[in-house]
């Protein structure tokens, strides 16, 4: 769910723009009454976009750019080797980077040690389009050194990488936003991509529900893998946030920066796809 869109041109726009109207929306019709002060937490995650954003850029801007011109002009990584090009390029390199997104989400949950950095994210007791930013830097950089791993491998052109990464960055936002869908909307749209009721339910504090949904753009990586857990849940009764993290003043800003180095949590370690659930439909093991 992290983004190199920091370190991508234009993002600004597309940015600014997403979270604008989400932010806007969740103020005219709420799904859930926030549980955390809200300007303290607005502030809180903010703060973590803004000085994410600044590091990476000062870090990696103009790097990615020139990466994958370099890619190209050597003829490195699979598509660039078989010669792939045009369309079928564009549709492999969106469709492996979103895959290679999924598994390292799904390593973030499973593994203590990278739990301990994604669970800042996870430890948010309200979800909305700022939940969308908070994350540890060690997170943020941690991704950022395995997407690019992954495009090295791939290849891709430039314009996969661009379209991807805005569009991961407009999916995060819009399925962390604490909004309803009206209707069976939610349930239409997650028949091939991530909505916000799919993604609640990750962020559910109920382990056999934090273990499962860990698409961000396309919901068949879910389905495949048994990972998808949506139907049959009342989205009323979901508790954002993580056991071990309940307390307003566990989540506080200099608390967040050192909650990796915290005791251990009892949500890593243990396979999504035999995750239980407190209520509600529990993926099958396969
Ligand atoms: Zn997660």
């Amino acid at each position: 769910m992290i983004s190199l869109f920091p370190v991508l041109p234009s993002r600004t726009g597309i940015a600014a723009g997403g979270f604008i109207a989400l932010l806007a929306l969740e103020q005219l019709a709420p799904f859930k009454k926030p549980v955390d002060r809200r300007l303290p937490r607005y502030l809180r995650n903010v703060f973590l976009m803004v000085f994410n954003g600044a590091a990476m850029q000062w870090l990696f801007g103009g790097a990615i750019i020139a990466f994958t011109a370099f890619l190209a002009e050597h003829q490195l990584g699979l598509l660039n080797h078989f010669h792939v090009s045009g369309p079928a390029a564009f549709a492999v390199s969106f469709l492996t980077l979103d895959l290679a997104t999924y598994a390292f989400h799904w390593a973030y949950h499973v593994s203590p040690p990278l739990w301990r950095l994604h669970r800042v994210h996870h430890s948010d007791l309200d979800l909305d389009v700022t939940s969308a930013s908070r994350f540890h830097i060690g997170e943020i950089l941690l991704s950022t050194i395995y997407r690019i791993g992954v495009i090295a491998y791939i290849g891709p052109t430039f314009g996969a990488i661009v379209a991807f990464e805005a569009s991961l960055l407009a999916f995060a936002q819009f399925e962390h936003s604490n909004i309803k869908l009206p209707g069976d909307w939610d349930r239409r749209l997650r028949w091939v991509l991530v909505s916000p009721d799919m993604h609640r339910v990750h962020h559910s504090d109920v382990r056999g529900h934090t273990n499962s949904n860990y698409g961000t753009i396309f919901t068949c990586w879910d389905r495949l893998f048994g990972t998808f857990n949506v139907d049959g849940i009342d989205q009323e009764r979901i508790k954002i946030g993580i056991p071990e993290y309940q307390k307003l003043d566990e989540v506080t800003l200099p608390k967040l920066l050192v909650m990796p180095l915290g005791p251990r949590c009892q949500v890593a370690g243990r396979s999504p796809l035999i995750a239980e659930s407190a209520y509600g439909k529990t993926p099958s093991p396969v």
